[in-house]
């Protein structure tokens, strides 16, 4: 028996083969997909591989997405997907065919494992090994702006409990199969005490389900400067979606090793995995590409269908390659001895090392996934009693030498009785009552109006905003948008103004 039957051997046969979508997309991306299939088939993966185009060939088709609806439908119903880079046509209108594909299937998570393989690839971070699971459809990526006034533009920054509570659980889920050991959570609650204060709190939440993997929280700003100074302290990192695009770009940039990666993108259906390069289209056709970054792609995905032994064999056998020294041209190996292969025989190298171990490099261990009792979703769970204290007027105002006394003056004139003015704010920074002449002012007004009574119990009627607004808009201000101030069994659910 050869070292490979060997170590197949050991696997077992799934009843069934497990169908996956593969595009082999466009440049290297047939080259690499093909050397990518090879090793899996090696390995004796359980897959059954279904071939859809992407890319080129087909937006030049005149399909905008680069995807046809068909291969959207087998997505759906195969529900997983890995797929070779493709080259986006010069010129206007092509959409991008990840942003639709994430849109339309609902992938939440997006995920980039940025590890070092010193002393074999160099990196100025011998140690580190980062997962960094970013939330991939909320926060201000909803993509809500507004220019309100002619000074003041605004971008709407939504995090929803749901979208929390499953990126949460999944940075968990991953962190366990991937025998990981911690997981950090990065935000800015000390400002954005709502939102991003909502993330941590599932984060926390989420956590209890899990009491074999550490939990901890950082501001996003002193995180990033530890990730970028020491990236050996991390191991997984949670980010909400922006914070998550900047930290993932740093995290893989300062690995060095951008062109080895994979990355998945993840919703409850349907998962995605690719490498992290482009089509290179400036070497495609020449059989030297390397297959590491797509491979690292289809190593995560048979880590996601449960295929643990599958996806610890593959990659223990590439590490394997990659320490013996062989190495494609676009790697600058450390090895004492290094030889350097074209596509084909990488993926022979590789297929020839299934059943082995890295020597020096931390050798992998996917775990099969295990059920945890997790606290109940906000769906499962009782909504919270919902009361009308208030409401935020918006304005849009540039009068008076933007005096907020006289601005105070004429709102009080135009209040209906059960409301009070509160206070004016610009920019979230309270100039009435008691304003300093030092604040910057813009043309654009946050008016606070709360209803009598116990803001903890009050309960006011719409019909007192509309009459409010009724009133204001007589007055000659220019409204411009309202935000209602809610209790949530009696807690507030707004941001006190700067200065308040
Ligand atoms: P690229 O990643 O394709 O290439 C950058 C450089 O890295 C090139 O010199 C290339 O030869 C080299 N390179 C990349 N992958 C390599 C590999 N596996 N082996 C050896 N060398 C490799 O980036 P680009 O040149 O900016 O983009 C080319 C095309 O890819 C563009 O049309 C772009 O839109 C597309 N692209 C697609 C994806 C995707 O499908 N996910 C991602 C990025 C770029």
């Amino acid at each position: 028996m050869t070292r490979l039957e060997d170590a197949s051997a050991t696997l077992g046969n799934a009843p069934t083969d497990i169908p996956i979508v593969v595009a082999h997309g466009d440049g290297i991306g047939p080259e690499i997909m093909d050397a990518v299939l090879r090793i899996l088939a090696a390995a004796r993966a359980p897959l059954a591989p279904k071939e859809i185009a992407i890319g080129e060939e087909v937006y030049l088709r005149g399909v905008q997405s680069g995807i046809e609806s068909e291969s959207i439908d087998l997505l759906r119903e195969v529900r997983t997907f890995l797929k070779a880079p493709i080259t986006t046509p010069r010129g206007g209108g092509y959409k991008s065919l990840n942003v639709t594909t994430r849109k339309l299937l609902g992938l939440y998570a997006n995920v980039r494992p940025c590890r070092a393989y010193h002393p074999y690839v160099a990196s100025r971070h011998p140690d580190m090994d980062v997962i960094v699971v970013r939330e991939n459809e909320e926060d201000t990526y909803a993509g809500i702006e507004h220019r309100q006034t002619a000074e003041v533009t605004q971008c709407l920054k939504l995090i929803s409990r749901p979208g929390c509570e499953r990126i949460c659980r999944y940075a968990f889920d991953l962190a366990e199969r991937a025998n990981r050991r911690r997981v950090t959570c990065m935000v800015k609650d000390n400002i954005m005490k709502i939102t991003d204060g909502l993330f941590r709190e599932v984060f926390e939440e989420t956590a209890k389900a899990y009491p074999d993997i550490e939990a901890d929280s950082m501001i996003i700003d002193i995180g990033t400067a530890r990730i970028a100074d020491d990236p050996s302290q991390f191991d997984v990192v949670l980010l909400p979606n922006l914070y998550g695009d900047i930290v993932s770009d740093v995290t893989a940039q300062i690995a060095g090793s951008v062109g080895l990666a994979g990355s998945a993108n993840i919703g409850d259906r349907v998962a995605m995995f690719e490498a992290i390069h482009g089509s290179a289209p400036d070497i495609a056709g020449k059989g030297i590409a390397n297959p590491s970054g797509l491979l690292q792609a289809a190593v995560m995905m048979l880590a996601h269908l449960d295929l643990t032994e599958h996806a610890t064999l593959v990659e223990n056998a590439w590490l394997r390659t990659l320490e013996d020294g062989i190495v494609t041209g676009d790697v600058r190996s450390a090895a004492d001895q290094h030889r350097v292969v074209g596509t084909k025989e990488f993926a022979d190298a590789v297929i020839e090392r299934l059943g082995e171990e890295p020597r020096n490099l931390r050798s992998v261990r996917y775990r099969h996934r295990q059920s945890h009792e997790l606290p109940a979703t906000a769906a499962e769970s009782t909504r919270p009693v919902k009361r009308l204290a208030g409401v935020d007027v918006f304005l849009d105002w540039n009068e008076d030498g933007r005096d907020a006394d006289r601005l105070a003056t004429r709102l009080e004139a135009a209040c209906p009785a059960g409301l009070s003015l509160q206070m004016i704010t610009n920019r979230g920074v309270r100039v009435w009552p008691d304003g300093l002449p030092e604040t910057f002012r813009t043309d654009h007004w946050r008016c606070r109006f709360v209803a009598d009574g116990d803001l903890a119990t009050v309960d006011a009627d719409h019909a007192l905003v509309v009459e409010l607004l009724a009133n204001v808009a007589k007055a000659g201000l220019d409204f411009i948008k309202t935000e209602h101030l809610c209790t949530f069994d009696g807690s507030p659910g707004w941001s006190a103004g700067q200065g308040q």
